[in-house]
């Protein structure tokens, strides 16, 4: 039996993004306004059982211009006001959702509530607005319980156009349509209908021990690298000569295949015996990084490139950052990013 609203309290954080923005009658540009004339928009947020607070970054910002400070805050303010609220709804703009979302689930260890992210493609104001169902459908899952009182999600996770994902396997493939988002890797952990129905064998178990553990510090000394055909040897070796580089994001072919070019994996050898953590992540939406599949593969595992399984590159970075924010050794930084930390990958 699942308990709906009652008696419980979620805080909203608003952090700006189209969910949240008007458009400027002179110029025709959208613009951030503010939590309560969004509210005003919502009139179904004071009737809920359920005890909402809000807290708005000031000023509100652009999802692009999302960084490691503007997740730090995300992660204190959760952590100050962990033990008030059964869970927490995160708006915020759809560019990089995937990319916060994804550091969230690193920076909160031990998370044992709620943490949900949505925005929407039209603003609130908009009559044909997604924003007011995907901000009413966060908050009831983020205050759902279970019959033993447990919180039915206790992850980070992205809700968009009737989808619960978990965060960290999430990617935004549309500019347009409702649905914006998608976790091709893993199965979505509830779907919006009539009712709400969770996957529960695939959610995150909660640990009652389980105490919330805040990080803060972040290494962001990476850089991505896309390969496409005829890519250059000197892009190649600019990038990973770049002053303080620690790891890189390459993003190979198909199932983690690379160009057989004897400069290519040389500039790679030697990147990796410099301590720069490579990790091979695919550039397909879907499947898994297969090193030993093909020679191509194969030749990049004996170049000192680490293997990026299933994730996406959105997790690939910001889990890049989490570890290079901790003092482990480049070799223990490939180690971990062998190991789901926060359900990121799946192994074999
Ligand atoms: N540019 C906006 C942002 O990401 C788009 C959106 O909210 O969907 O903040």
């Amino acid at each position: 039996m699942v308990e709906l609203g009652k008696n419980t309290s979620v805080l909203i954080v608003y952090t700006g993004g189209t969910i949240g923005m008007i458009e400027n009658r002179e110029t025709g540009a959208l613009e951030n306004f503010n939590f309560e004339q969004l509210q005003n928009h919502i009139p179904e947020l004071k009737q809920t059982n359920c005890k909402i607070d809000s807290i708005q970054f000031d000023p509100p910002i652009d999802s692009s211009d999302m960084d490691p400070d503007a997740w730090r805050k995300l992660v204190k303010i959760i952590s100050d006001n962990y033990d008030q609220y059964n869970g927490f709804v995160i708006l915020h703009g759809t560019d990089t959702m995937a990319f916060t979302a994804s550091a969230l689930s690193f920076m909160l260890e031990g998370l044992s509530k709620p943490v949900i992210l949505t925005g929407s493609q039209l603003p609130i104001g908009v009559l044909r607005t997604d924003g007011k169902e995907n901000l009413m459908t966060s908050i009831e899952i983020a205050s759902a319980l279970d019959g033993e009182g447990k919180p039915m999600v206790p992850e980070v996770c992205i809700f968009f156009e009737n989808h619960l994902m978990r965060g960290n396997r999430t990617t935004k493939l549309n500019a347009e349509n409702f649905n914006a988002f998608r976790s091709f890797n893993y199965p979505v952990l509830a779907k919006a209908g009539i009712h709400i129905k969770y996957n529960k064998s695939i959610i995150h178990k909660e640990n009652i021990d389980q105490v919330l553990k805040p990080h803060y510090l972040l290494g962001t000394n990476i850089a991505v690298l896309k390969l496409f055909p005829g890519m250059h040897e000197n892009v190649v070796a600019a990038t990973l000569a770049i002053d303080g580089l620690q790891a890189v994001v390459l993003e190979t072919y198909g199932s983690g295949n690379a160009p057989q070019r004897k400069w290519f994996f040389r500039l790679l050898n030697e990147a990796s015996k410099r301590g720069i953590v490579i990790v091979n992540v695919t550039q397909c939406c879907a499947g898994t990084v297969e090193m030993e599949r093909y020679g191509t593969g194969l030749h990049l595992l004996n170049s000192g490139i680490v293997c990026g399984y299933d994730i996406t590159t959105e997790s690939a970075v910001t889990k890049l950052m989490f570890l290079l924010g901790h003092e482990y050794s480049p070799q223990q930084i490939r180690e971990l990013m062998g190991q789901p930390l926060a359900g990121e990958i799946t192994l074999g």
